[in-house]
């Protein structure tokens, strides 16, 4: 959340673009084909920039790179520890250094507003990377009491080539959340960013280089999903594969990397996740709590509290105030300091959204507040409240993220558990009560990666998180976040004699 009691800055409204290239090698190049494509400032529809279009033949160049740099006896492979953790510290330090650049130049590719670009995105990056910095020489193996005449110990070892595939919705959280572990650990990178959104990745690879990293540790190359990213998923000499994206192009990932040499895979994917409020909570609190859960980032995030469901005795009062509280959100020029919401990331997704309101409204949901689009320039859209929604609803069983809360009344807590479960997702669940003994049974029958309890939303570098079932693979972020990055070695010596 915005943190008001810091100053904010003026943001760069036109912020200069430098870096529109192919980054491999630490150097920038054009793409092979020559093909470049357009990223856009949603707030305005209007073209920002052309940035070079990578496909299979600049992911071969660039995981090349990567291989070259993670080889045997090779300066990055023979860095001490503290070195790679110390090159994480200088990123960061550089990344501070141009933070209010870095945050306009967000605000600018994605359309969230300035402030939460600032103190979120921005701040929470540069956490993520020192937070993995000091993990750099702490993630080590054990020595084993094998019987016999051995000593036997475990290496922690990189995984070699990282293939990276991220969103557009937290693009520079996303890079330092996969970047951080990735080079603590000792692997080489090779990253696409989201179409939609290239620009903080981009200009974060020129900090790359200025911070000392030897070429080709970390390699970016923009482009299309099926295209550049299934070169990525799908390529032999790739390790390994971390995505953040939608649940669908998971699947995908999955498949392609199986079917390729079996690479690691991660994945952190879509979710419909229940935040609960029962009725000994108290109300305004948990109407302002909830808003903030579906509302924050345009509604465009995995772990959007998008099943609300509300105790019966207070669920009248809780639409009411639901809806009163969305009529108020400010939603206008990301530029601008007092405005809430942004323009969604494009007109696809928007479409998507206007469509999921359509059927809300035809399977005999209650709209409370908004439904439509927002003005003719560039993605708006108005705060959306449905009430009297239902389980077996499009709006209550599919991912809309955007700006549309769903209000779900239910009666006690073991029907909630089987109804909130009830669904293919496991990302994230909140619980809004004071009674301890509720809670507590709540957070033990909520199928769910992570559990809010009286917040929602609230991440920090050492909390893991990533989904069950659907939802994901694996964890990222917090010491569970290294394991996804480390191989573990078994060794085992024969000695002559062993004592105890
Ligand atoms: P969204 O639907 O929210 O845009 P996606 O899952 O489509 O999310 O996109 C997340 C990331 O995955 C983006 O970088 C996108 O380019 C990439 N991507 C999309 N389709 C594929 C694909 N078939 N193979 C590999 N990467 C893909």
């Amino acid at each position: 959340s915005t943190r008001t009691f810091a100053a904010l800055p003026k943001p760069y409204t036109s912020p200069d673009i430098e870096c529109t290239d192919i980054f491999i090698n630490n150097e920038w190049v054009k793409s092979a084909s020559g093909k470049t494509f357009k990223t856009f400032n949603p707030a305005t529809g209007e073209v920002i920039t052309e940035i070079a279009e990578g496909d299979k033949a600049d992911v071969d160049k660039a995981v090349a790179a990567a291989k070259e740099a993670f080889k045997f006896n090779g300066c990055w492979r023979t860095m001490d520890a503290p070195k790679r953790g110390l090159l994480l510290q200088k990123l960061a330090d550089l990344m501070e250094r141009d933070k209010v650049y870095l945050a306009s130049l967000e605000t600018l590719d994605n359309g969230k507003p300035f402030a939460h670009a600032y103190f979120g995105d921005v701040a929470g990056s540069i956490a993520t990377l020192r937070y993995y910095a000091g993990w750099a020489d702490k993630n080590h193996g054990k020595v084993l009491p094998m019987s016999g005449n051995y000593i036997a110990y475990t290496r922690h070892e990189p995984v070699g080539v990282c293939g990276q595939i991220i969103p557009w919705n937290f693009p520079l959280l996303m890079w330092s959340w996969k970047i951080g572990p990735a080079i603590a650990m000792g692997n080489t990178v090779i990253m696409k960013p989201a179409e939609q959104t290239p620009l903080t990745a981009l200009y974060c690879c020129k900090l790359i280089k200025e911070a000392g990293f030897p070429p080709g540790v970390v390699n970016l190359v923009p482009g299309f999903g099926p295209t550049a990213g299934a070169a990525i998923a799908s390529h032999p000499e790739v390790d390994k594969v971390a995505f953040t994206g939608s649940t669908e192009v998971g699947k995908l990932i999955h498949q392609m990397a199986s079917a390729s040499n079996l690479k690691r895979v991660t994945l952190e994917l879509g979710g419909k996740s229940p935040l609960v409020v029962l009725d000994d909570s108290p109300v305004d609190f948990a109407v302002e709590e909830a808003h903030t859960a579906l509302f924050f980032n345009q509604g465009q995030i995995c772990s959007a509290g998008s099943r609300t469901f509300v105790q019966e005795s207070i669920y009248d009062e809780f639409v009411e105030k639901s809806g009163q509280r969305a009529l108020k959100r400010i939603v206008g020029n990301p530029f601008d300091s007092n405005v809430e919401q942004g323009p969604q990331i494009d007109e696809d997704q928007l479409t998507k959204i206007e469509s999921l309101v359509e059927s809300g409204k035809k399977q005999g949901a209650t709209l409370v507040t908004g439904g439509s689009r927002l003005g003719d320039r560039g993605y708006f859209m108005q705060p959306t409240v449905f009430a009297d929604v239902k389980d077996d609803m499009q709006i209550a069983k599919e991912e809309i993220f955007g700006p549309v809360q769903t209000l779900i009344k239910f009666k006690d807590l073991d029907e909630l558990i089987e109804r909130a479960n009830n669904t293919e997702y496991g990302l994230a669940a909140g619980i809004f009560s004071t009674n301890i003994d509720k809670v507590n049974y709540l957070i033990q029958g909520l199928r769910a990666g992570s559990v809010w309890v009286n917040c929602y939303n609230v991440f920090d570098c050492p909390s893991p998180f990533g989904g069950y079932k659907a939802s994901g693979h694996g964890r990222e972020m917090g010491e569970y976040g290294l394991q996804a990055y480390t191989e573990v070695k078994s060794v085992v010596v024969k000695v002559p004699a062993k004592n105890s």
